[in-house]
Parts: structure tokens; sequence; C-alpha cells
């Protein structure tokens, strides 16, 4: 069983649902959504883990990116440097997911690591670069 996490850019003209559940029916792998953001006018993303015989993933993953589909190794995550943020909220207007946001009353920017899609859209965005991507161990596919 060949088994990796990935993400998935979805271009704004399509949606994400059967797409994904071809990968299924037609090329018998297994997948589990670990986290999507799809917004209305705006490119999706989402993280999953797939599964299945190496040739199916191979196959499927063609399948997904003659669907104009971005797919890339997932198996990395994003950290805030703690010592570098200064909670200006700069960070809050980009993630999609609500990993970044303001806490009241203290108006601090708090992060949660169980939303963040990795999608790195914050990590530009910060203006001292306290947002850092971080390779996890999981190699990428070949
Ligand atoms: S943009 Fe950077 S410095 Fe500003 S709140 Fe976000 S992580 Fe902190
Ligand atoms: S990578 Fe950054 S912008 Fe994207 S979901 Fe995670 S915290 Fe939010």
């Amino acid at each position: 069983m060949y088994s990796r996490i990935l993400r998935l850019r979805f271009p704004k003209t399509i949606s994400t649902q059967p797409i994904v559940c071809y990968l299924t029916k037609d090329y018998d792998l297994v997948f589990n959504i670990l986290n999507a953001t799809v917004l209305p006018r705006k490119e999706g993303v989402m993280v999953m883990e797939l599964s299945g015989s190496k040739k199916n993933f191979k196959d499927g993953l063609r399948y997904l990116k003659d669907q104009g589909i971005q797919v890339e190794n997932a198996s990395q995550e994003v950290k805030r440097d703690k010592n570098k943020c200064t909670h200006c909220g700069a960070c809050t207007a980009v993630c999609p997911t609500g990993a970044l946001a303001v806490e009241r009353p203290e108006m601090s920017v708090r992060f949660s690591q169980e939303k963040c899609s990795v999608c790195e859209l914050c990590v530009p965005a910060c203006p001292t670069r306290a947002m850092e991507i971080h390779p996890t161990n999981q190699a990428f596919f070949e």
C-alpha cells in the first residue's frame, strides 16, 4: 500500500468533490480529507491522505493534474515563531481557515495548528517572517 499526504490546489473554475470521488471510482484509491477550504470565486485548497497501489497512485495523480489541479507534497507544516510575532494581525486577513484569528479583548493573534491547511498564504503576508514552513518526516512521492 502506497500512502502520501498531498495538498491539492483547485483553480477557481472547477469544483472539488466530484473530481476527488473519481480517485476512488476509477483508480481504486482511498482518500481521507484532512482539511479543505474552497472559497467562492477563489481557488480551493484540500489536504488529503491518499492510499492505494503505486501504479494507481501515479495514474490518479496524472488524472488530477490533467484536470488542472496542482498537486503538492503536504508533508510539511506551518509554525509561528512566537518571538517574532508582533500580533499585528496582517496574517488573519489572508488565512482562509481561521487558524490565525484575533482574540478579543486582548487583541492578540491566536494560531491554531489544528485548523491550519498549510496553504502558506500567511508566510509572505507576515511582515516579521514569523510564519515558517517546516518539513515533516514524510518524503515526497516519486
Ligand atoms: S502577520 Fe506575522 S507578526 Fe503579524 S500577527 Fe501574523 S504572525 Fe504575528
Ligand atoms: S498556512 Fe497560514 S494562512 Fe494557511 S491555513 Fe495555515 S495559518 Fe492560515
